[in-house]
């Protein structure tokens, strides 16, 4: 069985529709751009609410890797993190966002996907993730509570039973995420 991307959690948490499409039905929705692949991350985290915010939670002399692809077979996720940062007693995943808002539920239980995974993946726990904002270089910390473990968990099983039953999700509840949605032209009946 392929493991599932961490990128899902976020979008299960977001409408668990857009899961249905991309696992389901793959060959649906449109290519979007990666813009994420452009970013110069090592520049951002350089700035100085990032240097500034590493301090604060005692990672400023962390070790940095950027771009680590992390992937366990017990939590059925994998995933490449932006960021780890390697402490001497604690590991933190660190999440670059190029939209503007605070970060949501979804964005949360991502960050949680890669914290289990990195947690796994270097042996030191995991007490909170960031995501750094950047179109205004703003830092999020994010705590990996046992609240949002569980809806990691939950998510995961959640994927797995739309995978065996291939049960179409309900659709959003906020419409407004369909408007541009790459899937909006097979959700017939949110229009
Ligand atoms: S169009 Fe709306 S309901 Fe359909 S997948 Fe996209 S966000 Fe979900």
């Amino acid at each position: 069985m392929d493991l599932i991307a961490v990128t899902d959690l976020k979008q299960w948490v977001y409408c668990p529709r857009i899961v249905y499409y991309h696992r389901v039905m793959p060959a649906v929705g449109k290519p979007t751009f990666k813009m994420r692949e452009a970013i110069a991350a090592q520049e951002l985290i350089e700035g100085l609410e990032m240097r500034r915010c590493l301090k604060e939670y005692g990672f400023e002399n962390a070790r940095r890797r950027f771009n680590v692809w992390l992937s366990d077979e017990i939590l059925s996720l994998s995933g490449k993190a932006d960021l780890v940062l390697e402490a001497a007693e604690e590991i933190a995943v660190v999440d670059f966002k190029l939209t503007s808002g605070e970060p949501g539920e979804n964005q949360r239980t991502q960050l949680a996907g890669y914290s289990l995974l990195a947690e796994k993946a270097y042996g030191l726990p995991a007490r909170r993730a960031f995501l750094y904002r950047i179109p205004d270089n703003r830092v999020f910390a994010v705590e990996i509570t046992v609240k949002l473990r569980d809806a990691v968990r939950a998510a995961v099983e959640g994927i797995r039973a739309l995978e065996r039953t291939e049960w179409m999700p309900a659709a959003t509840p906020v419409r407004a995420r369909c408007t541009e949605c790459e899937f909006a032209n097979y959700c017939a009946d949110v229009w």
